[in-house]
């Protein structure tokens, strides 16, 4: 069959390969110059089944009140008028009435599972080199409230699921990062089967396998053509194309509540003898770090703003903040900021299905787990495709 995929972020380059790979001549249209340019670009690098949990809790939706009022806080919804947000934030609240938490958390946990296995096999098979780190996920906590709630999740649903989480105190704490200034830690989980790896440098690294190898053609800084134009050419159309699935799965015929959920990054290229070994998840914070060869990565915050990429510096300062913190030694002279928007929906789940238009296909939605997640969506949205895509004689 003929295919195009709209967008070459990390759900575009995943849903191609998975495409390819069963034979089909696929397109990918992409925007920007190169693959993993926009949300796929600089974000927390983790492959982190164990983060799975989805936000729709009444914790969270207290935390996020209070938060309102903060300028460095985790969570920031800004009050200006919108449509858009106030439905999506709606939705959010529905799926927290609805008690939704612990079976999405789970739905995440078995995609992530399978989602990190297929990535090891694609960079082992295409021999892709994205500063692959398999030393687990260290969560690390000051706070007992935050502790408790963790070590509850630990027990019902990470266990369910056959998720190695290992508790420790802080000795054991400090055993598995001796880096990290400990002042203060009560406690940890370290989940070692978790990864981190650059999310750039894998989109660019499959989109060259697919071009290459598999005859995959893509039209880079091009703007994909309108959806009546691409499935008159095409068999079937796959939109993966981040926080602008929403604007395209209107042209299907199918609105898709997607909001926008912004983020911010920090990387330094620091002395290797600073940089902690092990990915960090601070959960107060809302924290994550990894090491990404000789750089170190640190991201965080949650922002309902609509589209936009401004990177104002009391976002990104909590960031730096944080490392001067917990890595005392590390030099911040040098540090590159980054800012990224979240395709996020109110249930926390991708879309991964056909649309209402029989020849568009979404896999999006990914929010703060695209990474995580989307090597597993991909097949599922490729038999999908096979399986109710007509070919054209
Ligand atoms: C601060 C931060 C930290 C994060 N940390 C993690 C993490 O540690 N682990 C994790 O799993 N996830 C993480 N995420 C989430 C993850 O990065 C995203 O879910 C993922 O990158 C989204 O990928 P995507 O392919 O859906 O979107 P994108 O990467 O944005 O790709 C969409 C592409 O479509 C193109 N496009 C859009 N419309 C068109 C059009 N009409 N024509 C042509 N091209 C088009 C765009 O140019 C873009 O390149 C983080 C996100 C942020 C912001």
């Amino acid at each position: 069959m003929r295919i195009a995929v709209i967008g070459a972020g990390i759900t575009g380059v995943t849903t191609a390969y998975a495409l390819a790979r069963r034979g089909h001549a696929v397109s990918v249209y992409e925007r920007r110059r190169y693959a993993g340019m926009l949300t796929s670009y600089a974000n927390g690098g983790q492959f982190s089944v164990s983060n799975s949990e989805v936000w729709n809790t009444w914790p969270n939706v207290v935390k996020g009140m209070k938060w309102m009022l903060r300028k460095d806080a985790p969570l920031l919804i800004h009050p200006s008028p919108s449509l858009a947000k106030y439905k999506w934030i709606a939705e959010f609240l529905l799926n927290t009435i609805n008690g939704t938490y612990e079976r999405h958390t789970i739905e995440t946990i078995r995609l992530g599972l399978r989602s990190r296995e297929l990535y090891f096999q694609i960079a082992e098979e295409e021999g892709i080199a994205f500063d692959l780190t398999r030393k687990g996920i260290l969560h690390v906590y000051k706070d007992e409230f935050y502790f408790k709630a963790a070590l509850r999740a630990n027990a019902s649903i990470y266990k369910q699921t056959g998720v190695g989480r290992t508790v420790l105190d802080p000795a054991g704490v400090k055993a598995i990062e001796p880096r990290l200034e400990a002042d203060g830690v009560i406690g940890g989980i370290h989940t070692p089967e978790d990864a981190t790896g650059d999310i750039h440098k894998f989109c660019v690294g499959l989109a060259d396998v697919l071009a290459s190898k598999y005859g995959v053609s893509f039209h880079y800084e091009a703007e994909a053509p309108d959806l009546a134009a691409l499935t008159r050419e095409h068999d079937a159309v796959a939109i993966c194309a981040g926080v602008e699935s929403a604007a395209l799965s209107r042209q299907a015929g199918d609105p898709l509540n997607i909001y926008p959920v912004k983020g911010y990054s920090i990387t330094i290229e620091a002395d290797p003898d600073t940089i902690p070994q092990v990915s960090l998840l601070d959960d107060e914070a809302k924290i994550v770090s990894c090491k990404l060869g000789s750089r170190f990565r640190v991201a965080g915050t949650a922002e309902l703003a609509g589209i936009d990429y401004d990177i104002p510096h009391a976002r990104v300062q909590p960031l730096v903040n944080w490392v001067r913190r917990n890595f005392p030694s590390m030099s911040t002279e040098h540090v590159e900021p980054w800012a990224g928007l979240r395709p996020m929906t109110p249930s926390m789940l991708p879309v991964v299905r056909r649309s209402r238009n029989p020849k568009v296909y979404f896999n999006t939605g990914h929010g703060h787990l695209g990474w995580t997640l989307s090597a597993a969506t991909a097949e599922l949205i490729a038999d999908e495709i096979e399986s109710t895509a007509q070919a054209a004689p």
